[in-house]
């Protein structure tokens, strides 16, 4: 039998009348066999998601302040939700222990975690399946990160004997028992373990939008959705800004050779979008399949005669970065000059220690610093074969009057990354996009 795993975000759970949206699309397909559950999200644009009513209850609790307010707010989010779906589940009990949680030593990832714990046990109750708790299936090593054999092997193998199951999001459990939530927006990365540990042919991460758009919606009007991406696609566009999934969502799914559709539960009728391992050949072919950008970037530029011929001139460069932990972004090089480009914010932290040490140890002839940067990419696995892409950009930059600060082409030929003054920044995502509408 085919195998889906749906997860379902906190606006498509948000409320009721929400679930019941959800359970009819997990009930239109029987594949749709496991469903993983976000915590209550905004119903309205000033709601406040139930996850962080979890930490400000958690936060005054810690601090001795009364936290009784905060608690009965959570209660009533989900007495709301029972009352709508007419379930019988003993939410009282749930509440006296978190309450008697709070007033004991509290922990602060137990608490986010019951968020989702209390609405996926509420769902499963109410689609009459059964619920599994990642406090048994999904473990994290003593430094917090993933333990993937161990989750994978206990994971697949309660879900193996399960037909049909509803699971939690966002939270697993350290050796010593205790429970540990992965980063903000992490039951993307359930979903896509329980995929990975059920062997499932699909994933689908049901959202409130209609898939992942081909530009940031904020600058560009009504940009339209992206049909089919790769997984190197989503990478290099998420890198840049473009957010729809947890970036750390991508690989357990990615190792499987899993396919994510990206849907929308107010319009379950949209396709939405396709994540695949492959480049989708039946899909329309496009040249460019998105642009996204990113202010924020400093360059360091270096100037020294004879560089070239100074073996290993770039190598000590970048270990002077790596010393003092700042990541490079991009490196464009000449002959006799290297730019390395790093994110502001890192380089800000050490920016005086980094500079001396480049002047010390590699005496260039000069060197400039400027920051107020931003890099655009456009990014299309169709660039490869295609030709006239890159005049494209920089003809609709030069139209616009966009003066271009860098350009860096990956070897791979998946994006073209073009470096413009942050001021800048808005008008070269239009013009760019304009001129690759055609291409999209
Ligand atoms: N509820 C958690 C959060 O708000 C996790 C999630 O929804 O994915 O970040």
């Amino acid at each position: 039998m085919k195998t889906i795993v749906v997860k379902f975000g906190g606006t498509s759970l948000a409320s009721a009348e929400q679930i019941r949206k959800v359970a009819d699309i997990v009930l239109a397909d029987p594949a749709r066999r496991f469903m993983v559950a976000s915590a209550p999200g905004k119903r309205t644009s000033d709601d406040i998601k139930v996850t962080d009513l979890l930490y400000r209850c958690y936060d005054e609790a810690a601090s001795g302040a009364d936290f009784s307010g905060t608690l009965a707010q959570i209660e009533s989010r989900y007495a709301d939700i029972l009352a709508g779906l007419g379930v019988e589940f003993d939410l009282a009990s749930e509440i006296a222990v978190l309450r008697e949680h709070l007033a004991g030593t509290p922990q602060r990832d137990y608490m986010a975690s019951r968020g989702e714990y209390l609405n996926a046990k509420i769902i499963a109750a109410f689609l009459g399946r059964p619920f599994v708790d990642p406090a048994e299936t999904i473990f994290f090593t003593e430094s917090s990160a993933l333990d993937e054999e161990r989750t994978f092997k206990a994971l697949g193998e309660r879900l193996r004997a399960l037909d049909a199951a509803v699971i939690p999001g966002f939270y697993g459990v350290l050796p010593d028992g205790t429970i540990h939530t992965f980063s903000r927006g992490g039951s993307d990365i359930t979903g896509s373990i329980a995929a990975q540990a059920a062997r499932a042919d699909l994933y689908e991460n049901w959202t409130d939008v209609s898939g992942m758009l081909s530009a940031d919606p904020r600058v560009v009007e009504t940009p339209h959705v992206i049909d089919h991406i790769t997984y190197t696609e989503l990478r290099e566009l998420s890198y840049m800004g473009a957010s729809v999934l947890h970036e750390d969502a991508v690989f357990p799914v990615r190792k499987a050779g899993i396919p994510i559709n990206i849907r929308n539960t107010n319009r379950p009728g949209d396709r939405g979008t396709m994540i695949v391992p492959w480049a989708d050949r039946t899909a329309r072919k496009r040249v460019v399949t998105g642009v996204a950008g990113r202010k924020g970037f400093t360059s360091i530029a270096i100037e020294k005669s004879m560089m070239n011929a100074e073996i290993g001139f770039t190598a000590r460069l970048l270990t002077i970065l790596a010393e003092h932990g700042v990541a490079f972004e991009h490196c464009p090089s000449g002959i006799d000059t290297i730019s390395v480009v790093v994110n502001t914010e890192a380089f800000q932290k050490a920016r005086d220690e980094i500079l001396i040490a480049i002047q010390k140890e590699l005496e260039p002839d000069a060197m400039t610093v400027e920051d107020g940067l931003a890099m655009l990419a456009v990014v299309g696995r169709g660039m490869v074969y295609s030709k006239g892409t890159a005049a494209r950009i920089f003809k609709a930059l030069a139209d616009a009057n966009i003066n271009i600060r860098m350009i860096d082409q990956g070897s791979s030929e998946l994006n073209i990354i073009v470096g413009v003054e942050e001021h800048d920044y808005e008008e070269a995502v239009r013009a760019i996009y304009r001129a690759m509408e055609p291409l999209l």
